[in-house]
């Protein structure tokens, strides 16, 4: 199968070279030339298969140059016992008859994020020696949080790789620092930028667009590559866990194969809900797909509207993995939806980054009502969606979960559609327990790591071991710099 540029579609690459390229040249995002059905049987098949399994069979339907034996060895390592703390991988926990969630963060760092950056290092490995590249590969990434975190604990000690990751000095959590600084790997590089978010993304962007000093590090025998979400490696192993969860509610009686299933989807770069509509047009039995925002809420007005527009105030929130006000990957969605037009997506993209806004047609707008539904969960709906869960079925529920649950909530009000569906879960209510020990009606006693053992307490929940873990830890990487100075940093890092 090949894969062309959503700007462009006269651009038509490998597999191995969508997932080294990350991004086409004219700045588009790579997408399948067209999306491989499941065939007749394989729900069935699929089944009686182990998540590990599972992700074989539907990667290597997206993947023609990696033999089935590659990307058994790649699932055992991304998905073993040493990274995640359940052979289930992506577990469903049941609710009631008709609500369940799907469990994202039993990785090693504890969101969904370490889904798809626990698999991307092999897949991007795999990719530049495929395509007879010998220089080495250096990751940059730009963070607020999540993404840094995984990608380390992906990239740490792969073999022909390095990582160097950006944060904002007072950008992120306690939580989120510790698990950054303290990270271990002899090929990792991680620092503080004196700056916000957007002077640390805009420096990486600078970096790579750089000739000279891409250059320079070619002589050297490295490249630098991304592990940003909008790479066809990322989205990819996103998929699988749509398919497994469905798969594991027919094993557990819960459906009968062929029934329709909804997923609620708590969206930012709104990735993982586009991994569920490439699962819908696999064949896989989706009803809607329900996009949940926090008070970022562009995409719920999008939805209702066929209006983008990022003109509009951001606001922080108790789920800061979805303050978000541009999602890349809704250019993916435009592109599959126009019937594959390259021009009006490059349209849309264009008035977005000039106008700040842009309206999709008639036939998109149709096309987006009849698969997706949308809705927002401010901060105090959210705590109050923890509360209830936890006082009505003892279940503890993270803060980008609980935005999911408070928008099912009324979607289900709003349609009175019953249908059975899965909350898509994406981190460990450990990762925020200021937020949600506020939820239940505690004062947080402390910062950072200090608050784990109290939410334990309150909670009767034991959290995950890396979490834990990080109370005995100190950071090991305690420079910041300014912008200025992060091409050195990266010169003297790849010395
Ligand atoms: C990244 C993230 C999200 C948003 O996922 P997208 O793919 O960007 O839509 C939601 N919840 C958590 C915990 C995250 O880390």
């Amino acid at each position: 199968m090949r894969y062309i540029s959503t700007r462009d579609n006269e651009t038509s690459v490998s597999p191995a070279r969508a997932i080294e390229q990350g991004l086409s040249a004219e700045g588009g995002l790579f997408v399948p030339a067209s999306v491989p059905r499941l065939p007749d049987g394989a729900l069935e098949e699929l089944c009686a298969m182990n998540y590990r399994q599972r992700a074989v069979y539907v990667m290597k339907l997206f993947l023609e140059d990696y033999p089935v034996a590659e990307l058994t060895d790649f699932v055992t390592r991304a998905y073993g016992p040493g990274g995640f703390d359940t052979p289930r991988v992506a577990p469903v926990r049941r609710l009631d008859k008709n609500t369940h969630f799907l469990e994202l963060w039993h990785g090693p760092t504890c969101a969904f994020k370490d889904m798809a950056l626990q698999m991307l290092p092999y897949l991007l490995t795999a990719a530049v020696r495929k395509n007879g590249e010998e220089r080495r590969v250096c990751i940059l990434v730009a963070t607020s949080g999540d993404t840094g975190k995984a990608a380390l604990e992906g990239f740490a000690d792969v073999e022909g790789t390095r990582i160097c990751v950006f944060y904002p000095r007072d950008g992120v959590s306690d939580i989120q620092k510790l698990q950054m600084t303290s990270q271990s790997g002899g090929n990792v590089l991680v620092c503080a930028v004196n700056g916000n978010f957007d002077d640390a993304q805009t420096t990486v962007k600078e970096i790579f667009s750089d000739p000279a000093l891409r250059e320079e590090l070619s002589d050297r025998g490295w490249m630098l590559s991304s592990a940003n979400s909008i790479n066809w490696g990322r989205l990819l192993p996103q998929i699988v866990y749509y398919i497994s969860a469905y798969c594991d509610l027919v094993n557990g009686q819960e459906l009968a194969l062929g029934d329709p299933v909804n997923f609620c989807v708590p969206t930012g770069n709104f990735g993982d809900i586009l991994a569920g509509y490439y699962a819908k047009c696999m064949g896989l039995p989706v009803g809607k797909l329900v996009c949940a925002s926090n008070r970022n809420d562009v995409l719920t007005d999008f939805f209702k509207t066929g209006v983008y527009d990022r003109k509009r105030d951001f606001h922080t929130t108790v789920s800061p993995s979805m303050d978000i006000l541009v999602s890349s990957n809704l250019e993916r969605l435009l592109y599959h939806l126009s019937g594959g037009n390259d021009r009006e997506t490059a349209g849309y993209m264009e008035a977005l980054k000039t106008a700040g806004e842009y309206t999709v047609s008639k036939k998109i707008k149709s096309a987006m009502d009849a698969l997706f539904a949308a809705g927002t969960c401010s901060d105090e709906e959210t705590k109050d969606a923890i509360r209830g869960v936890f006082t009505g079925h003892n279940y503890l529920m993270d803060t980008h979960t609980a935005v999911a649950y408070g928008v099912l909530e009324k979607y289900r009000r709003e349609t009175g559609d019953e249908t059975a569906a899965v909350i898509v879960s994406t981190a460990s209510p450990f990762k925020f327990c200021a937020a949600v020990l506020e939820a239940l009606g505690k004062t947080p006693e402390g910062a950072g790591p200090e608050l784990i053992g109290q939410l334990e307490d309150v909670s009767g929940v034991r959290a995950p071991e890396p979490l834990k873990a990080l109370a005995g830890k100190t950071a090991r990487f305690t420079d910041s710099y300014d912008k200025a100075e992060l091409p050195g940093v990266v010169r003297r890092f790849l010395k």
